[in-house]
């Protein structure tokens, strides 16, 4: 495949002309939108007007003129469309840790009222951190009579759900790995089971189709900075399937999450719906700047993305392949498509010199311990020029030994 072949590909690529709509970074080749996504032109507008007139200018009355206070919910809706959620559902706020908390606690009451010898949340060793850790936080909380964290092998998730399950907790890419798991089946087999599952869409949403409803995920959570652009550190979402909206509660019970918070009533009384999953004043800033983000997603169809994401993979590893390199990168990826998402990650021994390497040389991708380098491909944004570029610099730093620097022995505390 020559730069000619690639450059055709660029021509008739869909979403070519939505790569406009972003403010890339100049002379880099940027591969890291699974980490933190690029701003989008619209972001850098609304943040403006959100400061210079809506902020400054209309203060106070902004909550209401300017539709801050609905801010979780306009947001959480365009969130739905790109997750398969029906309206009602979804809502923006706090982070997946913190909503995590929230659908961890939702969830165990649900299933411990029907049966409270279920104690046990099933999920994988290699699981984010985040999402083990909070069930570890809320195992403390409650007790282990109330929540057990019992971790197993990815590939054996499934095989381990029983009478003593009640939720599995399980993320559909992994994050290190890029294995996309069968997130319908998980459900259909935890349900036959008489477990509920909470599903983590931090490298989904945005990336790939995703059909909560139609897989009948009971609750669900994401983060927006990734595919979806939202900014560092912005808030996250929270999916509650409606079925579960009059027996959930968490205890996260903040004025926001209250029926009638303008009341400024002494009792906590939630919210019917999915607003009671909200605790405290949302930040208007960063999701505001959400808000805008997510329109580049208008009339996006995520089957035709999804395709492009496995094309810009599949050619990026065939240039590997044609530099001879498959050999030297060892693919920790899965072959078939269907079970990959929008990364491919290699382990190599010096991974960590070959990521700054690259930096170095404007291709941004990323490293996570202990030994592997990720690449990621978002395809709003993505030109298979990009790819091309990307390999062709690897090729270089690999044959000029530039990862072996002693400079790269130290590593950032962000990696
Ligand atoms: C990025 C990521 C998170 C991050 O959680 P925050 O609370 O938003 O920092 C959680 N889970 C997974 C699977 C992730 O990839």
């Amino acid at each position: 495949m020559n730069l000619t072949d690639i450059q055709e590909l660029d021509s008739i690529d869909p979403f070519a002309k939505h790569r406009e709509q972003f403010q890339l970074p100049e002379n880099k080749v940027y591969l890291d939108g699974n980490s933190l996504g690029v701003m989008t032109k619209a972001t850098e507008t609304r943040l403006q007007n959100v400061i210079q007139q809506q902020w400054s200018q209309d203060l106070i009355n902004s909550w209401n003129d300017h539709n801050w206070v609905n801010l979780p919910q306009t947001v959480g809706e365009k969130i739905a469309h790109l997750i398969g959620a029906e309206p009602e559902q979804t809502i923006c706020c706090d982070s997946i840790s913190v909503n995590l908390f929230k659908a961890l606690t939702s969830a165990l009451t649900i299933v411990q009222a029907q049966d409270s010898e279920r104690t046990v949340v099933l999920s994988t060793k290699d699981n984010f951190p985040t999402d083990l850790y909070m069930v570890q936080g809320v195992s403390q909380f409650l007790g282990q009579h109330r929540c057990q964290l019992k971790l197993v092998d990815e590939s054996e998730l499934e095989q381990h759900i029983n009478s003593k399950t009640a939720l599995v907790l399980a993320t559909e890419v992994n994050f290190r790995t890029g294995r996309r798991i069968n997130a319908k089946q998980l459900v259909a087999n935890a349900h036959k089971n008489g477990a509920l599952v909470i599903l983590d869409l931090a490298h989904s949403a945005g990336a790939m189709p995703v059909h909560l409803d139609d897989w009948q995920v009971d609750f669900a959570v994401g983060c927006t900075y990734k595919y979806l652009n939202g900014g560092p550190g912005a808030p996250a979402f929270i999916y509650a399937a409606k079925r579960h909206h009059r027996t959930m509660s968490q205890p996260l019970s903040g004025w926001f999450g209250h029926a009638r918070p303008f009341d400024f009533s002494p009792e906590y009384e939630p919210a019917a719906g999915i607003q009671q999953m909200l605790t405290g004043t949302p930040s208007v800033l960063a999701m505001s700047a959400v808000d805008a983000a997510l329109d580049v997603f208008k009339g996006v169809s995520l089957e035709k993305l999804r395709e492009k994401s496995l094309q810009l993979s599949d050619v990026f590893h065939q240039l590997l392949k044609t530099h001879d390199l498959d050999d030297v990168l060892q693919p920790i990826f899965p072959e078939q498509r269907s079970e990959r998402g929008s990364q491919l990650s290699y382990h190599y021994e010096h991974a960590y010199g070959l990521c700054q390497a690259l930096i170095q040389r404007g291709v941004v991708a990323d490293f996570r311990a202990p030994n592997y380098i990720r690449f990621g491909f978002t395809p709003l944004y993505n030109s298979f020029e990009d790819i091309w570029q990307a390999a062709e610099q690897l090729r270089q730093v690999l044959a000029k030994n530039e990862h072996l620097d002693p400079r790269w022995q130290q590593r950032n505390t962000v990696t």
